[in-house]
């Protein structure tokens, strides 16, 4: 075996370790990324063919995160931000076989036809209706249903749900998905109320900074620019076709094994980021045989995660009949007349990410609704796609792209108890020196969730200086 010595071993090259590296390298730490497989990227890949650009993973980023625009600042010229086109802003919900236009503001809400008669005044209601939670960890569906009603409930937080987390609203935690509105829910009895309440309380007050970039981008040549472009500022200290195969306790340090090409190797490190998938840090903490990261093991296998499918589907321009103005549809739970979770008009979004006389359909498939169809292969996948959705957007012949990109474990679950597990998992890591997690399966899915983490265990390892956390949001 060889040896070598560093600081910090990051091991996976998805955002999260990628963000966490590029944190770590710009503390002036001495930092090694290895990444599984040839490319960085993990999920945030980009795949060029046929001029057509197919996300093989996360679609677009709404930027939000300090740390985000941040680490877009430092990639400074290295990457073109491309912002999603207008007709972005309408979106669509399958409905009783139609496609509804969502509300885009108060006078829309009424004309819509996104919610009945009875829905529209349950939602107009929330002032009188709305009841506080009676768990202090609601789910999602809880939520909406005491302030907003249960056709909201299921009709358009239902169908947000499946779009961000592939999962189900009845079972997703407030408090761990969406832990803003869950603070909102503790201490505001009805959000109209609060939400009418808030321009007043601006009075006075400073007004935010302008921000730089705003609402949902993407870039010049897909997301995987932009893991690139980290892993070009990385230089030599990203290694790919490299898979640890274990993590042993040193001292205060660790030897991390690992398969470079076929070659066993190992390194000597002081810090070990583990920045794999869930099931991957499951697997490298139960090779350290050490109790607590046993007990963090045994804590992590209890948050499960959704299979899903995207079916990217290339048009001829003059093959679909529907004119794809929008983001595209999404279907709630309860619906039956289509079998997948939404379909985005991906060249609509981003104009570039098709050929000028292609259009681009991006399929979402299983998730907690239907598990079972993201075991269908491509040609059955096609097939079922074809037969859905060619009366809906007026398909006239078949595609003339398809990929597909496959995760048996795509997207963790936060279920009710999931800030619980989370706040275990801290305490015991905190009984390890220098072991740090992170990962989508701890506190946000998103990358700007990822990116966010990424800083603040960076910040918490004491290794960004004053200057650059506090310009980092922190
Ligand atoms: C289909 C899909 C669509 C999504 N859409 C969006 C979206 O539109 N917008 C958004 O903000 N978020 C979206 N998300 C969520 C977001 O993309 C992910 O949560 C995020 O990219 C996860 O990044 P990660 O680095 O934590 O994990 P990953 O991207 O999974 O990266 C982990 C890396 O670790 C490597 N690895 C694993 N084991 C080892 C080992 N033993 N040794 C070395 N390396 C190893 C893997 O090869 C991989 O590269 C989506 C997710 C999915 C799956």
């Amino acid at each position: 075996m060889n040896r070598q010595n560093c600081e910090y071993v990051v091991i996976g090259g998805g955002v999260s370790g990628l963000a966490t590296a590029w944190y770590l390298r710009k503390a002036g730490r001495d930092v090694r990324l290895l990444e599984k497989n040839p490319a960085v990227g993990g999920c945030m890949r980009t795949l060029r063919q046929d001029g057509f650009l197919l996300e093989q993973g996360p679609f677009n980023v709404l930027v939000r995160d300090p740390a985000f625009e941040q680490l877009l600042g430092d990639l400074g010229d290295d990457i073109e931000v491309e912002p999603a086109g207008p007709d972005a802003k309408m979106r669509y919900l399958y409905l009783g076989g139609r496609l509804v236009p969502l509300p885009s503001g108060p006078a829309s809400l009424l004309t819509s036809r996104f919610l009945s008669a009875s829905g529209k005044i349950r939602l107009l209601a929330e002032p009188i209706c709305a009841r506080r939670p009676k768990s202090d960890d609601p789910t999602v569906g809880d939520f909406a249903t005491r302030h907003f009603g249960a056709e909201f409930a299921q009709n358009v937080l239902g169908a947000l749900v499946t779009g961000v987390f592939g999962g189900d609203v009845d079972r997703l935690s407030l408090k761990a998905c969406f832990p803003s509105l869950a603070r909102l829910d503790r201490e505001h009895r009805s959000l109209f109320l609060h939400g009418l309440s808030v321009p007043f309380r601006r009075i006075g007050k400073p007004k935010k900074p302008r921000r730089r970039w705003k609402g949902l981008i993407n870039f010049v040549g897909g997301l995987g620019a932009m893991s690139d472009a980290i892993a070009r500022g990385l230089g030599d200290g990203v290694t790919t076709n490299c898979e640890v195969t274990s993590v042993e306790r040193r001292g205060d340090g660790y030897c991390v094994a690992y398969n470079a090409s076929g070659v066993s190797r190992s390194l000597d490190t002081r810090h070990v980021v583990l920045a794999t998938p869930i099931g991957q840090a499951i697997g490298l903490l139960k090779t350290m045989a050490d109790e607590p990261a046993g007990k963090i093991a045994e804590s992590l296998a209890s948050v499960e995660s959704v299979p899903l499918v995207i079916l990217n589907l290339g048009f001829r321009r003059e093959d679909i009949g529907h004119d794809l103005k929008g983001f595209g549809f999404l279907v709630p739970p309860k619906e039956e007349g289509l079998s997948f979770l939404g379909v985005l008009w991906a060249s609509s979004i981003f104009p570039s990410h098709a050929p000028p006389d292609r259009h681009l359909l991006r399929v979402f498939v299983g998730g907690a609704k239907r598990p079972e169809l993201a075991r269908k292969n491509d040609d059955e996948l096609v097939a079922l796609a074809m037969d859905e959705l060619r009366d809906l957007l007026e398909l006239r012949g078949d595609p003339v792209l398809v990929n597909s990109c496959r995760y048996a474990n795509a997207v963790p679950q936060y279920y009710p108890g999931h800030t619980e597990i989370v706040r275990c998992i801290r305490t015991q890591l905190s009984s390890i020196p220098n072991l740090h997690l992170v990962g989508n399966y701890l506190e946000g899915v998103s990358i700007n969730d990822c990116v966010r983490q990424a800083r603040e265990t960076v910040e918490k390892m004491a290794a960004l200086p004053a200057e650059a956390a506090a310009r980092s949001g922190g």
